[in-house]
C-alpha cells in the first residue's frame, strides 16, 4: 500500500464495499481442488483474464482463474468505474454553477457534498461487481483460484502452494501506476489511482503530476469538487499523443475550470515542514514552491512481470514494455499467451478486452487472428471528451500517404449549440482522392460515443462517401460525422461535373 497524507481515509467499509468485496475477493473463500490438466490458466482477473476466462468455459474448456487481489482488475475497482461516476457528478456540479448559461436559477452557493460524491460512486462500483463476481466465474465452470501466481516451469504454475498444469496460459497481469523518482515524494505520501478512489475528503490543494489521460480527467473532476489545483507536465502541452488543437482545446476548458497549468515543469523535490507539504517545481531554469495537501500521480504506467518467474516458463518480457508477444499474442514459450496492458502499448479496457478474444481463438483453436488487424478508438473522459481512432496525420505522413482532412467545429452543429456544448470539432482524415477513411479525432462533450460510428465505419470499410447517406437523426451532435461526409462529396463535384449540372439546369429552364 502507498504512504498516504496524515488526512486521506481508507475507504469506509460499508454496505457497498463489502458487497464489493463479497463479489471480487470473499473473506470465507477457499480455492478449488485443481483439475488434473487445464485447457487454459488465465493469470489475472482484470478485464483480459475475466473475457478470456468467460469466453473459454463458454467454449467448453476446462479454465482456471488466478487472482492476486480482486476480481474486475483496475477497471472496475480502481480505474474505468470509479473515474466515470465521479467525473459524472463533477460535471453535473459544472453545470449547476453554469446553470444562468441556460436561463435557469441556481442557489449561488453550490455547496459540494464529497463525501456523499464518494459513497455514490462506491455503490455503483458494487452493483457493476456482480458482472465480475467470483459466482459469476464458478456458476460458468471457471476454477477461481486466489493468490500470486508463479511459473515453475514451461508447463506449470503455483498459486498458493497449490500446483496447476496447463496447456496453454495466459498472462493477463495488467499494469500498475509508474512512480516518478522525486526525492521525498515517497516519504509525504502520494495518491496515484490505487488509492484516491478511498478519499473521504476533498484535498483542498491538490498538486496533479502528469498531464496525461489520468491526470487530465482527474484535475478537471476534482477541481469542479472544489479542490485548487495545479497540474505540473513536463510537455509543452497536454494528452502528447493527441493532436495540438484537440489539446488546445481541452487547455481553454481548464483555464475556464479555473485549473492552474504549468507545462514544461517538472516537479524535483517534496518536503514537509510544519505539517505542510512543499512541492519544488522548475520551469526551464526558474524554480518556485507549491504548498499542497495531497499529490496525484499519473505518470504513466509499468506492466506487471515481477515475481512470475518468466525465467522458468522460457517468456521473454521487458519491466517497461511488458510481455513480449508476436502479432498473434503469442509469447515465447509457444504455450503462453498474453493480454491487456501486460503487453499492450494501447492501455485500456476494450483493448483488453478486443486482445483477450484474440487469445482465446489462437490459444485454444488453429486460430490466426492478428492484433493489428483491430482497430482501436479510445476516449479521454475530460469535458470536452478527446477521442481518436486510426491514423494521425503525422503517421500518415510517416508512412507517405496522403491525407485530405474534413472538419467539422461542434459550433457549426445545431445541437451542439442547443445543447451550449460548441467547443470542439470532429476531423476525418481520408486517403487523398478516395472516401477512405484513415483516422479521426473528435472533441466533444460526447466524442467517445460519436467516434464508435467513425469506428464501425473503418471496420466495415464504409467510406465518408456512404457516410454521406447515412440519415442522421436531427438535432443530434453525431450529425457533425455526417457533415463532414457532406464535405467531403462536395469535392467530387469537379468544374467539369459543375459545368455538366449547370448546362443541364440551363437547358431544363427553356
Ligand atoms: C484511473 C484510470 C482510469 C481508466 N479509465 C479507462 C477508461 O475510461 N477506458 C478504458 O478503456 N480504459 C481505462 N483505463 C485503463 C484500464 O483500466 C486498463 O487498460 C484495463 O483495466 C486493463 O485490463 P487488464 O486485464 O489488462 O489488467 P488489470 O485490470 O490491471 O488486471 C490485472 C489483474 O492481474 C492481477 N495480477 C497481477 N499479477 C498477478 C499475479 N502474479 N498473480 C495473480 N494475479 C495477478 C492484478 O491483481 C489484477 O487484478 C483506466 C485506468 C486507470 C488507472
Amino acid at each position: 500500500m502507498l504512504p498516504h497524507n496524515d488526512f486521506i481515509h481508507v475507504a469506509p467499509s460499508d454496505a457497498p464495499e463489502l458487497e464489493r468485496r463479497e463479489n471480487v475477493h470473499p473473506d470465507e473463500w477457499r480455492n478449488p481442488t485443481p483439475a488434473a490438466r487445464y485447457n487454459l490458466v488465465v493469470i489475472g482477473a482484470g478485464t483480459a483474464g475475466l473475457v478470456a476466462a468467460h469466453a473459454a468455459a463458454a467454449l467448453g474448456a476446462k479454465v482456471a482463474l488466478v487472482e492476486r487481489h480482486l476480481l474486475g482488475g483496475d477497471c472496475l475497482n480502481v480505474g474505468c468505474v470509479p473515474s466515470k461516476t465521479i467525473i459524472r457528478t463533477s460535471r453535473l456540479y459544472a453545470e449547476m454553477r453554469n446553470a444562468t448559461q441556460y436561463g435557469a436559477q441556481i442557489p449561488s452557493d453550490i455547496r459540494v457534498d464529497f463525501s456523499a460524491v464518494m459513497q455514490r460512486m462506491r455503490g455503483i462500483r458494487a452493483r457493476i461487481s456482480r458482472a465480475d463476481s467470483v459466482r459469476r466465474l464458478t456458476e460458468a465452470g471457471v476454477d477461481v483460484f486466489f493468490g500470486e501466481a508463479c511459473f515453475t516451469g514451461t508447463e506449470a504454475l503455483t498459486v498458493d502452494g497449490t500446483t496447476l498444469h496447463f496447456r496453454k496460459a495466459l498472462i493477463a497481469t495488467g499494469s500498475r501506476p509508474d512512480t516518478p523518482s522525486i526525492p521525498g515524494l515517497v516519504e509525504a505520501g502520494y495518491l496515484t489511482n490505487e488509492n484516491v478512489f478511498d478519499l473521504t475528503e476533498l484535498p483542498r490543494r491538490l498538486l496533479v503530476i502528469g498531464g496525461g489521460p489520468l491526470g487530465c480527467e482527474l484535475a478537471q473532476a476534482f477541481c469542479r469538487f472544489g479542490s485548487k489545483i495545479i497540474i505540473a507536465q513536463d510537455w509543452p502541452l497536454f494528452l502528447p499523443r493527441e493532436e495540438r488543437d484537440a489539446a488546445q482545446i481541452l487547455s481553454d476548458a481548464f483555464a475556464r475550470d479555473g485549473i492552474e497549468v504549468r507545462l514544461n515543469t517538472r516537479a524535483v523535490n517534496v518536503r514537509t515542514e510544519g505539517g505542510q507539504t512543499l512541492v519544488d517545481l522548475v520551469i526551464e531554469d526558474h524554480r518556485s514552491t507549491v504548498e499542497v495537501d495531497a499529490i496525484l500521480t499519473g505518470t504513466g504506467r509499468v506492466p506487471n512481470v515481477d515475481g512470475l518467474n518468466l525465467e522458468a516458463a522460457g517468456v521473454d518480457y521487458d519491466s517497461t514494455d511488458g510481455i513480449r508477444v508476436d502479432d498473434f499474442l503469442q509469447t515465447t514459450n509457444p504455450r503462453i499467451y498474453a493480454a491487456g496492458d501486460a503487453c499492450l502499448e494501447d492501455k485500456f479496457t476494450h483493448s483488453a478486452d478486443a486482445s483477450a478474444r484474440i487469445v482465446v481463438r489462437n490459444a485454444l483453436f488453429p486460430g490466426r487472428q492478428r492484433l493489428s488487424a483491430l482497430t482501436i478508438p479510445w476516449c479521454t473522459y475530460t469535458d470536452p471528451e478527446i477521442a481518436h481512432v486510426g491514423l494521425y496525420v503525422r503517421q500518415a505522413h510517416n508512412k507517405d500517404i496522403s491525407v485530405k482532412t474534413f472538419t467539422i467545429p461542434m459550433h457549426d452543429v445545431d445541437r451542439a449549440i442547443a445543447d451550449g456544448e460548441e467547443a470542439g470539432f470532429v476531423k476525418i482524415h481520408v486517403k487523398e482522392g478516395t472516401d477512405r477513411i484513415l483516422g479521426a479525432t473528435i472533441v466533444a462533450r460526447h466524442a467517445g460515443e460519436m467516434m464508435n460510428e467513425v469506428t464501425l465505419a473503418m471496420v466495415a470499410g464504409i467510406g465518408l462517401r456512404t457516410l454521406a447517406r447515412v440519415i442522421h437523426a436531427y438535432p443530434t451532435q453525431g450529425d457533425a460525422i455526417k457533415k463532414a461526409a457532406d464535405a467531403y462529396n462536395r469535392t467530387r463535384l469537379t468544374p467539369f461535373i459543375n459545368g455538366l449540372t449547370r448546362r443541364w439546369l440551363r437547358w431544363t429552364r427553356r
